[in-house]
């Protein structure tokens, strides 16, 4: 009689301490927001330390010979093992701490360093675009990364490895699949699509708003469409991101094009969906526990591309924002009806730029990433020649020539921050995205009359409900599937596009 409580009681240490753990990284989180927002360059040095020394406390407050009691305690109780919220917790925090015992501290704090440190590194050469100052870098990030992957499982293919920790249960080898298909459905489309589109003109090409201006916009938008700034922040950075610090902080970043409007207010929708998602899973009950984690990074990316692209970019939305953007923005965006803006929101037009490609020829920025790094992993690719192998694909794919490597192979953050396998997670998203939209307009007709009213609660509401409250209970194609009834396909995703591309 006495096993289950203390079962429950070690279980109920595990979850505590679990949230002790949390709060520490959580302060990590600030550093790294700060780091993109605020820090001067001089104290890049102090900010690395500071971001290693906090991984490796992390990293042995998680591996602490108590924690693997507690949990092993808990694991073998039946009462645990039969209540739906321990056992997914349990079963995940395994998976966690598994991993987590693999890795060595001094590992784990060289990587922290080097990405930070790195991470300073890119941003010089990027800004001087100059490859061989960075080049370095790129090496040790790759080599740790190798490293880290042999760590964790010496016997499996590397690249797995790495993709399973920002997709978990996802491997190359379908991804190849994936990506063949749409490279052999998306050709045709962007070579049909692409002439028509670039002799299309609209009354907002060329248009100048003051960014105060676009500011007003982005926040309004932010905040209609269920961004909650009481528990949140939007300030502006190089880079669009969202930092989820803990239970009520969330943070969002944008940046500003005075010349395009519209980059702003997609970008910031993006960035808000992925805050969305993170101001609704459980975190005042959970906060620490997988329960109030997200799936994985391929559905973190499905809410913010649809909001970004599926709302952001559709008729509906716009019949409700540009009255308000006429408003907020001043001007009366050259007398532009609600077909111009969501014609030029939906421009056709091959880039050098991932983050500011068009939802039918970004899926092939992210192929060529997801094939280079897997070459520069295995060793096929010399990191020395990545701006050669880059450039001949990007003339390849998309018909440009790169005209410096800031615009080419040094426009990601993500290599020089140590996330490698990352990419594919982008295309994941689109799809999940896809689907997701779908399925929401199935079960709710009324979705998109509500958004052309400007309200956006019954998509929040069903998106809350099918993804945001489960944390990581379920794993992300089980999320896919129950949320959608079907599991991942490229189906609804090409649906969605062809359907897009032929008006
Ligand atoms: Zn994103």
């Amino acid at each position: 009689m006495s096993e289950p409580r203390t079962a429950r009681a070690a279980y109920e240490a595990l979850l505590k301490d679990l949230r002790e753990t949390a709060v520490l990284a959580s302060a990590g989180a600030v550093l790294a927001w700060d780091q993109e927002t605020q820090l001067p360059p001089r104290g890049a040095s102090l900010r690395a330390d500071q971001l290693a020394a906090l991984s490796g406390l992390v990293h042995e407050r998680r591996t602490r010979p108590e924690v693997q009691e507690w949990l092993a305690t808990a694991e073998a109780d039946p009462d645990l093992r039969n209540d739906p919220d321990a056992s997914a917790n349990l079963r995940e925090i395994r998976r966690d701490l598994d991993r987590a015992l693999k890795l060595p501290g001094s590992l784990v704090r060289e990587i922290a360093q080097t990405a930070a440190l790195s991470q300073r590194a890119w941003r010089d050469a990027r800004e001087a675009s100059d490859f061989g100052s960075f080049a370095p870098w790129l090496e040790k990030s790759f080599d740790l990364a190798r490293q880290k992957a042999l760590c964790y499982r010496p016997d499996a293919p590397v690249y797995d490895t790495l993709l399973d920790e920002y997709e978990p249960d996802a491997t190359a080898e379908p991804l190849v699949q994936i990506f063949s298909e749409l490279r052999a459905r998306l050709t045709p489309l962007i070579a049909e699509a692409a002439p028509r589109h670039a002799r299309l003109s609209t009354p907002i090409d060329g248009l100048t708003i003051p960014v105060s201006k676009q500011m007003e916009l982005i926040r309004f938008v932010a905040q209609r469409i269920g961004f909650d700034f009481e528990a949140g922040r939007l300030d502006v950075s190089t880079h669009p991101f969202c930092e989820a610090i803990g239970p009520g902080d969330t943070r969002l970043t944008t940046r500003f094009d005075e010349a395009h409007f519209l980059d702003a207010l997609s970008s910031t929708m993006h960035e808000a969906g992925h805050g969305m998602y993170e101001q609704g899973l459980p975190k005042e009950a959970h906060f620490g526990e997988p329960l109030a984690e997200s799936a994985s990074l391929g559905i973190h990316e499905s809410q913010s591309r649809l909001w970004e692209n599926f709302v952001g970019r559709s008729a509906p939305f716009w019949s409700w924002a540009l009255p308000e953007a006429r408003r907020l923005l001043g001007s009366d965006l050259g007398g532009a009806s609600v077909d111009d803006v969501v014609r030029a929101a939906n421009r056709v037009k091959p880039g050098l730029v991932r983050v500011e490609a068009d939802e039918v020829t970004y899926n092939l920025h992210v192929l060529l990433r997801f094939d280079l790094e897997r070459a520069l992993l295995s060793g096929d690719l010399p990191v020395r020649e990545l701006p050669g192998a880059w450039n001949e694909r990007m003339r390849q794919d998309l018909g440009l020539e790169v005209p410096d490597d800031r615009q080419g192979c040094l426009q990601d953050i993500h290599w020089s921050m140590g996330a490698i396998g990352y990419f594919p997670t982008y295309t994941l998203g689109n799809l999940y995205a896809a689907q997701f939209w779908s399925a929401a307009n199935r079960e709710v007709p009324s979705l998109q009359d509500a958004i052309a009213r400007g309200e956006f609660a019954p998509l929040l509401d069903w998106l809350r409900e099918k993804i945001h409250r489960h944390g990581r209970r379920f794993s992300a194609f089980e999320l896919c599937q129950r949320a959608t009834g079907e599991p991942l396909s490229v189906e609804a995703f090409f649906r969605y596009l062809e359907g897009k591309v032929a008006t």
